[in-house]
């Protein structure tokens, strides 16, 4: 490979804080939250323009409910739900059979809204900029590298977390990182879209009046009677509109309702083998997606009822990444930790999502529970190797299966909390965030709101 050679040179610090977040994404949100919430100087760094990650390309949170329908995420991510009910922007945590809850946002309201939580609790927030590289010494990390129209800067902070949901930072910083299955097949990225206009009505009637002809996986008709639902199914449908020409890349019907009575938020573009990590593979991932969309509502507004005169009303600001590096922590959260309702003494969030894998080959998706929930150890948010540094949200310590059910955005939020509570324990108490005394950590956890078993 032709290389240049860049010189060294000095670069400003732009600031020293306590505790630093890296992305503003569901994890990211809750860990700044949490770390600033007794008055340490804590900060932001976001590389888009609006904070929010994967909270604004109109996703329904996931998982806030266990399988059993008692509520297993609690704490500072309810106190975001709340805030955004006070508005008329989430829906209440409803069971299903599927997806063992679902709760629905408004995107525009969750961006906003998660702003205005952190700009209330002090965090110092800066957009625009991407953290492109650690400044360590030895094995600890001392801050960031970020790049912007400014240019070079770096900041420096006693402790890092890693919220990037890629684990730019834990990478960067040496962390070993993994992708994938074992042939390296991560799940496919979606560019969601909305329809309004939509007859929610018709659709309801249709799956609950004729489930031979409106099949639905696993979930009984009944439940679109009435209330928010996802749609998981019309598979002869889509078999129809291929059969006709219409090219759509996945097996199911995926359909979320919105916040409005007339929107339907859609999840089934795919673009197989998009590595977010590689610009040219995700750029082909954003090309390829963006053609899918118009394909995909030519199908809804011909083959599925109460869409006939809807129309495209929004596009999600960028295509949303499942899976991409997932960093090696102490502890490897595995799908038999999960599958068996495992339990750890240093647990800081309990789940209960599915392992939902949507096949990085085809187009199809495979579903498993556990009877009832799990724990995450802190363990798996502190990297093996290196110091200073936390990791949480959809890159934390997991396997490629155990991952399929922690990435959900109620858990990376919980993950995020409790990374967040735990850096600022570690500065207060002065130790290494590592060496975290966790029954302190789990006092403090338990006593601000959040659950745990
Ligand atoms: C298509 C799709 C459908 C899904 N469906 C659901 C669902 O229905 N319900 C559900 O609960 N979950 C769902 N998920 C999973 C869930 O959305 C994600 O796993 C979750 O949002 C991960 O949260 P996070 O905070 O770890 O990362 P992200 O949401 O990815 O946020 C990361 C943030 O970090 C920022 N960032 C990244 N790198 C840098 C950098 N180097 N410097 C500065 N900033 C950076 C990004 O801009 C972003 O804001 C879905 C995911 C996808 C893609």
């Amino acid at each position: 490979m032709k290389t240049v050679k860049e010189p060294a040179r000095e670069i400003a610090v732009r600031n020293e804080v306590d505790i630093l977040v890296v992305g503003g994404g569901p994890a990211g949100i809750m860990a700044a939250l949490a770390a600033a919430e007794d008055g340490l100087k804590v900060m932001l760094v976001e590389s888009r323009g609006f904070v929010g990650g994967n909270l604004a390309i109109g996703l329904p949170i996931l998982g806030f409910l266990g399988r059993k329908g008692n509520q297993i995420i609690k704490g500072l991510p309810q106190k975001f739900i709340d805030r955004l009910r006070a508005k008329g922007a989430a829906s209440e945590h409803r069971p299903c059979a599927l997806h063992v809850s679902l709760t629905i946002i408004d995107p525009e309201q969750a961006k906003s809204t998660a702003l205005e939580m952190l700009e209330e609790a002090g965090v110092e927030i800066l957009m625009y900029a991407f953290c492109a590289d650690v400044v360590k010494e030895g094995d600890a990390v001392r801050g960031v590298i970020i790049e912007s129209k400014a240019g070079r800067e770096a900041i420096l902070a006693k402790t890092v977390i890693d919220c990037t949901g890629d684990g730019d930072i834990a990478f960067r910083a040496g962390v070993e990182c993994r992708k994938g299955d074992a042939d390296g097949g991560m799940q496919p990225p979606t560019l969601m879209f909305s329809m309004k206009g939509v007859d929610v009505q018709a659709l309801r009637d249709a799956i609950v009046e004729h489930p031979d002809i409106y099949d639905m996986d696993t979930m009984p008709a009944e439940q679109f009677r009435t209330g928010k639902f996802i749609t998981v199914g019309l598979r002869r449908k889509i078999e129809e509109a291929r059969k006709e020409g219409i090219d759509i890349p996945v097996a199911r019907t995926i359909l979320i309702t919105g916040m409005a009575d007339d929107e339907i938020w859609v999840n089934m573009s795919r673009v197989n083998g998009v590595d977010s990590t590689r610009p040219e593979s995700y750029t082909r991932g954003e090309l390829t997606a963006r053609k899918q969309i118009y394909d995909i509502e030519r199908y809804l507004r011909r083959f599925v009822p109460g869409f006939a005169d809807a129309h495209m009303d929004k596009v999600a600001p960028f295509t949303g990444i499942r899976e991409s590096r997932v960093t090696v922590g102490k502890y490897v959260l595995t799908a038999e930790d999960i599958l068996s309702c495992r339990r750890f003494d240093d647990a800081v969030a309990v789940a209960s999502y599915p392992v939902d894998i949507h096949h990085a080959v085809g187009g199809d998706c495979t579903l498993y529970w556990c009877e009832d929930c799990y724990d995450i150890p802190f363990r798996s948010l502190v990297p093996a190797n290196v110091e200073n540094l936390l990791v949480a949200g959809r890159c934390a310590s997991a396997t490629h299966e155990a991952m399929a059910s922690t990435r959900v955005m109620s858990t990376c939020m919980a993950m995020g909390e409790a990374a967040g509570r735990a850096a600022k324990l570690a500065v207060r108490d002065n130790v290494a965030v590592s060496q975290t005394d966790t029954d302190k950590l789990r006092r403090e956890l338990k006593e601000t709101g959040a659950y745990l078993r």
